[in-house]
């Protein structure tokens, strides 16, 4: 009997988010259009996830744009998005109004798969986008976010999709987006899926730890009729198992696919040269790490967490930060580590070994956590510290949506003539900041990507030697020579330079990062705090608004600041009462830890 297995592949959407930070851009996309269209794949994940995000901020290509563009490209393969529930592509909950007209516009423009998720698995957060899916006639995908702890047993994973069931969903996802899923207990996952619902499964799995392939050949033994792959150049690692690799394995047995071989692997010699085109963006952390199996973080996050520790200067802390995660995942009720939560979680875990002191600083994002505005924690929260970071103020306990006001005509209102269309109001929406600078580029005529660094086997690398100026050095460490040659420098983006150097003969390149700018800037003329009166900040990062002016009478423990490190903010009190005499900071500053930037007088 054949049990064909389904093939998604995420080559345009999660296997470049995964291996080069979402940079793909649509002209790369589109001359292999055709070929992927032949492939019969049961769908293409294309949109979504971080790629709209990317498109704005860094590629200035519209995302609507790119979806009609690959839609028009695409006509016999059906088109899938990630969608983060109510959270639609952004980082906050959106009213209802916004979430149905988000999805209205994704499906008029081409998408025929929604798959959506919830960082709580919190199926209240999932309602309205389904019954939107629902109602523009398209493919609602209940997504399970598959994690670890005392609370995730089979039982609460099976409940959830029952749910998802019975909400009207076509499908329900596995979605193991930190590599934690092992073979038999996906095995094990799945025959009890399978036992209480009817739906098909889908097996998204990502090979951090270098099991996904192994998880997905269980999932299917044991029911699972869909896998998601990455055609193999943009494979496993951080991505997903190689398409060709799933097909060769499955091929000739009860669960064959039925795809050519041959074409998917012209496909995959394709964007094995594309892939090149993006070296700058490759991380250093896309090859398999089994570290996820001890300390439960996924790969994604620790780069992330290593980038921004970076830009703090703090990297050397990154070992205790990963120690931390943990206690405050425990501390949340155990949430399962998916943007917005890994990030929550992570810049608190960050503040707590930084301050010396666990919760000294509590970030806005955990005191909302907390009270329940991101939906039910899976498990039980530290009730101690609820008290401590909401005091006396109310719990939520409905869904978070339900306080929402209807958003649309206020953010058409916000953006007007800036937005030619519906979905330019959407993009807005999702990107205040970003995406109104993008709409005013566009109209302006002054959108430019960010640039693509020659690929330097190419020898296309702007050559470093100028008149007179030297290019080759020897250098003596420890009583030994070494001859270094600058052999070229790339084109300064996003404040990095790349430098191509060779030593001893052997290439090397280097990511010049300068310090932070406020090193050394004007902010280094603000004292040091020495008085009670003095308001600082523990945390490096940026004011994102000033609650009180000169002259005003503050109380102890008064919000007196409001700062942003690490996506996060944080509020700052003032530690004394008395009167605001001096303030050294406006909206938008950088400021370091223990710098005087308000003074108030007892
Ligand atoms: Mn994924």
């Amino acid at each position: 009997m054949s049990k064909k297995i389904f093939v998604t592949d995420t080559i345009l959407r999660d296997a470049h988010q995964s291996l080069l930070a979402t940079r793909m851009r649509t002209e790369d996309m589109l001359p292999i259009c055709d070929k992927l269209d032949k492939v019969g794949y049961w769908s293409l994940e294309v949109w979504g996830g971080a790629t709209f995000d990317a498109c704005v901020r860094f590629l200035k290509e519209d995302p609507w744009e790119r979806l009609r563009q690959l839609r028009a490209a695409l006509p016999n393969t059906r088109l899938q998005m990630l969608l983060r529930g109510q959270n639609l592509l952004g980082y906050r909950h959106y009213s209802d109004d916004v979430v149905k007209a988000f999805v209205a516009k994704a499906a008029v423009n081409g998408i025929d798969v929604f798959r959506i998720f919830d960082a709580m698995n919190d199926v209240r957060n999932l309602r309205v986008a389904i019954e939107a899916v629902k109602a523009a006639g398209k493919h609602a995908q209940g997504t399970i976010a598959y994690t670890t702890s005392p609370v995730h047993t089979t039982e609460a994973f099976v409940a959830q999709a029952k749910q998802m069931e019975a909400m009207g969903c076509d499908s329900v996802a596995i979605k193991d987006m930190a590599g934690l899923l092992t073979p038999y207990a996906t095995g094990e996952l799945v025959k009890a899926l399978k036992a209480q619902i009817s739906l098909p499964i889908f097996i998204h799995s990502h090979d951090t730890a270098g099991l996904a392939a192994m998880c997905q050949l269980k999932a299917i033994e044991n029911g699972a009729e869909h896998i998601d792959t990455a055609i193999s150049s943009f494979a496993w690692g951080t991505s997903h198992p190689g398409t060709e690799s799933m097909v060769a394995a499955l091929k000739g047995s009860e669960y064959d696919t039925g795809l050519d071989l041959s074409l998917l692997q012209e496909i995959g010699m394709y964007f094995y040269a594309v892939r090149k085109k993006y070296h700058q963006f490759e991380s250093e952390f896309t090859a398999v790490d089994t570290r996820v199996q001890v300390n439960q973080v996924p790969g994604g996050m620790i780069s992330n967490l290593a980038n921004q520790l970076k830009e703090q200067g703090a990297l050397n802390r990154m070992s205790e930060v990963l120690a931390e995660i943990p206690r405050v995942r425990e501390d949340l009720g155990y949430p399962p580590l998916v943007t917005p939560t890994s990030q929550i979680v992570g810049t608190q875990a960050f503040f707590n070994v930084l301050a010396g002191e666990r919760y000294k600083t509590i970030t806005n994002e955990v005191k909302l956590y907390l009270q329940g505005g991101y939906g039910k924690a899976p498990g039980v929260v530290n009730e101690q510290l609820r008290r401590q970071a909401i005091g006396n103020e109310e719990l939520i306990d409905v869904r978070p949506a339900d306080l929402l006001k209807p958003e649309m005509v206020k953010l058409r209102a916000e953006i007007g003539a800036l937005a030619k269309s519906e979905e330019d109001v959407l993009t807005f929406a999702m990107f205040p900041d970003i995406g109104r600078k993008f709409l005013e580029e566009r109209a302006a005529g002054t959108l430019s990507p960010e640039v693509l660094l020659p690929i330097p086997e190419a020898g296309g690398v702007t050559k470093a030697s100028g008149e007179g100026v030297p290019t080759e050095f020897v250098i003596d460490v420890h009583g030994e020579s070494y001859r270094v040659d600058i052999t070229g420098v790339g084109v300064k983006a996003e404040g990095k330079r790349h430098f191509y150097l060779s030593i001893d003969g052997m290439p090397e390149e280097v990511v010049f990062e300068p310090l932070n700018e406020f090193v050394g800037g004007s902010a280094s003329k603000r004292k040091q705090a020495s008085e009670p009166g003095h308001v600082s900040t523990a945390m490096p990062g940026n004011i994102v608004d000033v609650l009180v002016a000169v002259g005003d009478v503050v109380k102890a423990g008064q919000s007196v600041l409001i700062t942003e490190a690490m996506k996060m903010e944080t509020e700052v009190q003032a530690s004394i009462a008395g009167k605001v005499v001096t303030i050294h900071v406006i909206k938008g500053d950088r400021v370091n830890p223990g710098e005087i930037l308000i003074e108030i007088e007892a």
